[in-house]
């Protein structure tokens, strides 16, 4: 008995995802656990693959950022059982590597090489169609209704929180807040730049205005998040096409320069900006996946006259396990916003016009609902 569902599956650069029937075997393997899910967002990191500015093998199904529900166990699962919601994790860990031992799990050795290829530890990908493997993007593949996923790869959360909220949480959410929060450690009353307010951005200046910052700037070429930005804590919203951008910035940052810029879109442009951006001592937080190869020129004095760095945060330097239950803690004590943070909800098959609407920076974060009732869904 195979289970059989609709996915959207990436076949080409450029192409439309398309959506076709793909199959999983009926029980997990030892160590994994089949996830119904409830909802996915759709990720810039997604995007990349479709524009080719990953190379990735294909078919695959792509999407990241998920939560839903555990149908079934495999033998020898320890923290999961049926029935518990859970967020999807894209830094499965193996628990014991130096990385993981050292609380670093999203810099794992050995889960991180074979999910990055889109496969499962063991090499081979769970998806099928027909007798043809369908490969998982970072060993998830989120936009299908089902998943087959490292017991790593699944945290379980309270139900409480509706799962359509809790799947941001899969990615942009902890990128952002971990960023400002694990990573750069941002102290109380410091000056924070933010550049950037798609769903991470966004994150960040939650995460500066969870951290206490006095100064938190946020830049984005849509007034409608730079509004968004606004109302989820920024205290000066930005344009980032205003000719005299830098002029503002220098003006704002504190003493002549931002304590802290993080730069949460993936351009060189953006990248330079975070540098210059900074007062002395100041910290750049590159956060934003840029394609891949591409290079930003620096100015070494600039870094080592007045003592700037420059350091990157993947996913949030999260530790999902105690960060994600964390995340969804202060939601419900109302502390950080994620209703705000969904722009739009859409069915599966609606999805190309999600990568649309992100293609043309429109709004912070699209949903794929699988079911509304379950993406919902606050306890069951
Ligand atoms: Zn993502
Ligand atoms: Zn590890």
């Amino acid at each position: 008995m195979t289970l059989s569902f609709p996915a959207a599956v990436f076949r080409g650069v450029d192409e439309p995802l398309q959506i076709e029937q793909v199959d999983l075997p009926d029980g997990p393997p030892p160590g994994e656990v089949l996830v119904e899910l409830a909802a996915s967002g759709l990720c810039f990191s997604d995007l990349h693959v479709l524009r080719g500015d990953w190379p990735a093998p294909t078919p695959l199904v792509l999407g990241h950022e998920g939560a839903g529900v555990v149908r079934a166990v495999g033998a020898g699962v320890r923290r999961l059982r049926e029935g518990d919601h859970v967020i999807l994790c894209w830094t499965p860990s193996c628990g014991v590597c130096r990385f993981c031992a050292s609380g670093r799990p999203s810099l794992c050795d050995e889960a991180k090489a074979k999910a990055s290829r889109h496969v499962m530890p063991d090499g081979t990908t769970r998806l099928r169609q027909g007798g043809v493997p369908v490969h998982s993007y970072i060993a998830l593949g989120t936009f299908g209704r089902f998943v087959m996923v490292q017991e790593s790869a699944a945290i379980a959360i309270r139900r409480d929180v509706p799962l359509d909220l809790a799947s941001l949480v899969g990615c942009a959410v902890t990128t952002g807040i971990g960023a400002v929060i694990n990573t750069a450690k941002v102290e109380p009353g410091a000056s924070v730049l933010v550049l950037g307010c798609g769903g991470v951005g966004l994150s960040v200046v939650q995460g500066a205005a969870l951290a206490r910052a006095a100064t938190i700037v946020a830049v984005d070429l849509d007034p409608e998040k730079r509004q968004l930005a606004t109302t989820l804590g920024a205290t000066h919203a930005l344009d980032g096409a205003d000719a005299n951008l830098q002029g503002r910035l220098t003006e704002l940052g504190a003493g002549g320069g931002f304590d802290y810029a993080f730069e949460a879109i993936g351009a060189p442009a953006t990248t330079d900006v975070a540098i210059r951006s900074l007062g002395k001592g100041g910290t750049a937080v590159l956060v934003g996946q840029v394609p891949a190869g591409v290079t930003v020129p620096i100015d070494p004095l600039l870094i080592s006259d007045q003592e700037r760095v420059i350091r990157g945060s993947n996913y949030g330097s999260a530790r999902p396990v105690v960060d994600f239950p964390r995340i969804l803690d202060l939601y419900a004590r109302g502390v950080i916003n994620l209703d705000l943070m969904v722009t739009e909800r859409i069915p599966l098959e609606e999805i190309n016009s999600g990568f649309d609407a992100m293609r043309a920076h429109r709004g912070a974060r699209t949903v794929v609902e699988f079911d509304h009732g379950l993406a919902r869904a606050s306890s069951m």
